[in-house]
């Protein structure tokens, strides 16, 4: 009877939408006598796809294929000894595939960093070699036979006495087996080159075994938590073992932070790991040394900052269960964790935990599933949270935890005044009374913050003589006028340009700045308070490495101090000092065409009123807008954020907007606009004939042009779907996506899918 061969899953890294079948010969050693170890998912393997060669991951192993026989090809090695990602891992990563209608291969592979996808080997710090006997130096071809491949691995291990690891062998094309059938004639073995016990490989990943339980946990002793703490604390240790998520809602400053840690602490003495989410680890160093400064315990960080080494290593010590707290930014979201036991994402509301482009996620919503199939407690902290958290908190499927006060200092947070400037004389947006404050808090010893959550020097260069502006050559945007150094820069594709010294369209030299950004902000107030350090933080400012440590550092020396900066300024900073805190236009998230524009509004305008008074100062907190009657911005400073956001949810129950409906934003950009409308167009037909559409169940917005028509030089148009039952939508966008992937006219337009888009 022919033995078949058996049949691999492997996903690669394509956009394509599907995994492909490759052969595992039982003929790759045509003397091999006992059938070659089958590998198991997980693994790696390089495979030809095409006319490349591709590093793929098994993610099934069956003995059945849709593919004819003798169309399939054989991989060409397997690269791993042992899984890199638990079969647990690989079930998730193949449903957030499904959820957000993406390849599996660029959500499998997007777990591993980014050396394991090129191919690179992972093995023991100290692996053994295989080296031949006295015997295997002996042999002879004629004396191995038919045992072609065995013969080929002898002439291999002669180039080197000293033996070889398997990693290098494998990279010939030789298995653990073929050395195995050495071995047994006595040919070759395996020694180790170092003293045994030194080098850990990685680990069966099948078998939980707490390493470090022995271990103390803690550095430093913790504080003595107050009643809510208390209460938050106990509500998740008494819930760890079990998907138990809840929602931590208090104020900056109200001991969050520290709840996380004494909770971290429970998990780490029961020989679990903590996976953190951070929006962004170098906007907040403090918290990262928190976490360094109280527990014993391998702390590993993951973000953008990482080379290449440094992110394996840190992928290896959390995959292995070697650190014991996981800290990083949103595609931390997808490491792998030995022994997890509790998840937490602080700031869930923070928008970068949405990936934007190429494989859209939401990382807090991955965390909610992953928590699921891992069965661990998640925690969400915020003080501003998302209302589709709140919504979660509304169903029951999340438990509200509150911290109501702050935890250091009684002081409860200012209540915000807003400061009408309409028709009020402003220099570079600042008005006369909110400079006067600003003197106020100076002349007090105390430090003012100011947010103007906009880049450069001023958003628009203009001709006085002839109304030119500068535009964008790519996009419908305006360039941004820079001082340092002068350029025009557009922000939506990146183009820059030298300033102009004449009007190109008049040639008068008269160009004058509209509007202000951080950089004139920052010249305006050197002018009019010339004895006070300005500290400016945003994007421009903390480029390069320490920068922002330097600023922080500035800031916390506690001397009179004026910080402008964007919205960077706001986030997670605890700034003793700062008794004035003040946000320059209020007014852009009141009149947005997004509906999300309030709820973030109104987010940065609670974390920025929580700059102020932190300490032992009272604060003042005041926002100037030209609608200082909006019902909304005045719930908001009158009741806070929680008031304000049951409001916004009951307009968007009433709307049937998020989070009481689910959304799937389609986007096709082109050259040539028509190209794009025709494609997004086809697509809304293709929806029409579709039964759900056509009764209404789930109802199409556009094809419309996108709210940027024209961005780095092509041309956006999208199409909205959106439904009540999400179950509806999905199967909608499971039969329209192979459609789309299939129709000749999608090669000439870019689409994209994003699932539960926060930006139309
Ligand atoms: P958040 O994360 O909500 O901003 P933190 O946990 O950072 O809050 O706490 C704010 C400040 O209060 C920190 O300086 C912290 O050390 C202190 N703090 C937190 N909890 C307590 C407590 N139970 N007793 C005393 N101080 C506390
Ligand atoms: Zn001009
Ligand atoms: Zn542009």
């Amino acid at each position: 009877m022919q033995v078949q061969d058996k049949v691999l899953q492997v996903v690669l890294p394509t956009p394509l939408r599907q995994w492909f079948d490759y052969l595992y010969p039982q003929s790759l050693d045509p003397a091999a006598d006992i059938a070659a170890e089958v590998p198991q998912v997980g693994k790696r393997v390089r495979v030809s796809f095409g006319r490349r060669e591709l590093i793929g991951l098994v993610v099934g192993v069956s003995d059945q294929t849709e593919v004819p026989r003798e169309k399939l090809k054989p991989v060409l090695a397997v690269l791993d000894e042992t899984p890199l990602l638990s079969e647990a891992m690989l079930a998730w990563l193949l449903w957030v595939a499904r959820y957000y209608h993406q390849g599996p291969g660029e959500c499998v592979l997007s777990a591993l960093p980014t050396l394991l996808r090129q191919g690179q080997p992972i093995e023991p710090e100290h692996p053994p070699h295989w080296q031949l006997t006295d015997k295997g130096l002996k042999m002879t071809a004629a004396g191995m036979g038919r045992a072609v491949k065995q013969w080929r691995l002898i002439e291999l291990l002669r180039l080197d006495p000293a033996g070889l690891p398997m990693s290098v062998l494998r990279a010939h094309g030789f298995e653990r087996d073929v050395c195995r059938r050495l071995q047994e004639k006595g040919l070759a073995h395996e020694v180790d080159v170092i003293p045994k016990g030194e080098g850990v490989g990685l680990p069966d990943l099948q078998h939980h075994t707490p390493v470090s339980v022995h271990k103390d946990v803690l550095a430093e002793s913790p504080l003595t938590l107050n009643a809510p703490q208390r209460e938050a604390v106990d509500c998740v240790i008494s819930r760890l073992g079990q998907f138990a998520p809840a929602v931590l809602l208090g104020v900056t400053g109200s001991g969050k932070t520290e709840v996380y840690l004494q909770v971290i602490e429970r998990v780490l003495a029961q020989g679990q790991q903590a996976l953190v989410l951070v929006p962004e680890i170098g906007l907040t160093p403090q918290t990262v040394a928190r976490f360094r400064q109280r527990f014993a315990r391998e702390v590993v960080l993951l973000h953008s900052g990482l080379n290449d080494r440094e992110r394996l290593a840190a992928w290896r010590a959390a995959s292995e269960g070697k650190a014991d707290i996981v800290i990083g930014t949103r595609s931390a979201v997808f490491t792998p964790l030995r022994r997890p036991g509790v998840i937490i994402v602080d700031e869930e509301h923070d928008a970068s935990f949405k990936q934007q482009d190429g494989f859209r996620y939401h990382a807090r919503d991955l965390a909610l599933v992953r928590a699921q199939r891992e069965q661990v407690p998640i925690m969400l902290g915020s003080a501003t949270p998302s209302l589709e958290t709140l919504a979660q908190v509304e169903r029951g499927h999340c438990t509200l935890l509150r911290l109501p006060d702050r935890a250091a200092a009684t002081r409860t947070p200012p209540v915000p005044q807003l400061l009408d400037i309409r028709n009020r004389r402003l220099q570079g947006g600042f008005s006369v009374p909110l400079l006067e404050a600003m003197q106020r808090h100076l002349d007090r010893g105390r430090q003012v913050l100011v947010v103007l959550n906009r880049r450069g020097f001023a958003p628009v260069l203009m001709c006085h003589a002839c109304g030119w502006v500068a535009g964008c050559q790519h996009c419908d945007a305006r360039m941004t006028w820079h001082r340092e150094p002068p350029r025009l820069h557009c922000h939506h594709c990146g183009h820059r340009q030298p300033l102009p010294d004449v009007c190109p369209q008049c040639g008068e030299a008269e160009l004058l700045p509209l509007g202000a950004g951080t950089e004139r902000g920052e010249e305006i107030l050197a002018a009019r308070f010339p004895d006070v350090p300005i500290i400016r933080i945003d994007r421009d400012s903390v480029r390069g490495k320490d920068r922002l440590q330097e600023k922080l550092a500035d800031i916390h020396a506690g001397h009179p101090a004026l910080l402008i900066g964007t919205q960077m300024l706001a986030k997670g900073h605890h700034f003793p000092q700062v008794t004035l805190a003040a946000v320059v236009d209020a007014d852009h998230g009141l009149y947005s065409s997004d509906p999300r524009a309030m709820e973030r509004m109104a987010q940065l305008l609670t974390q920025v009123a929580g700059r102020a008074g932190r300490e032992a100062h009272a604060g003042e907190v005041i926002i100037q807008t030209h609608h200082s009657d909006d019902p909304r911005l005045n719930l908001l400073c009158q009741s806070g954020y929680e008031v304000l956001a049951q409001q916004l949810l009951r307009e968007r129950r009433e709307s049937h907007w998020p989070p009481y409906s689910h959304q799937a934003l389609w986007r096709a950009e082109a050259p040539k606009p028509e190209a794009a409308q025709a494609l997004m167009q086809a697509l809304a037909d293709a929806a029409q004939q579709q039964p759900v559409v056509a009764n209404g169940s789930v109802f199409c917005l556009g094809p419309v042009p996108a709210p940027m028509e024209r961005r780095q030089g092509r041309y956006h148009v999208q199409l909205l779907m959106q439904a009540d039952k999400r179950s509806v939508l999905h199967q909608l966008l499971a039969t329209l996506v192979p459609w789309l992937e299939k129709l000749p006219e999608a090669r000439r337009a870019r689409w994209s899918l994003d699932v539960d888009p926060i930006e139309l």
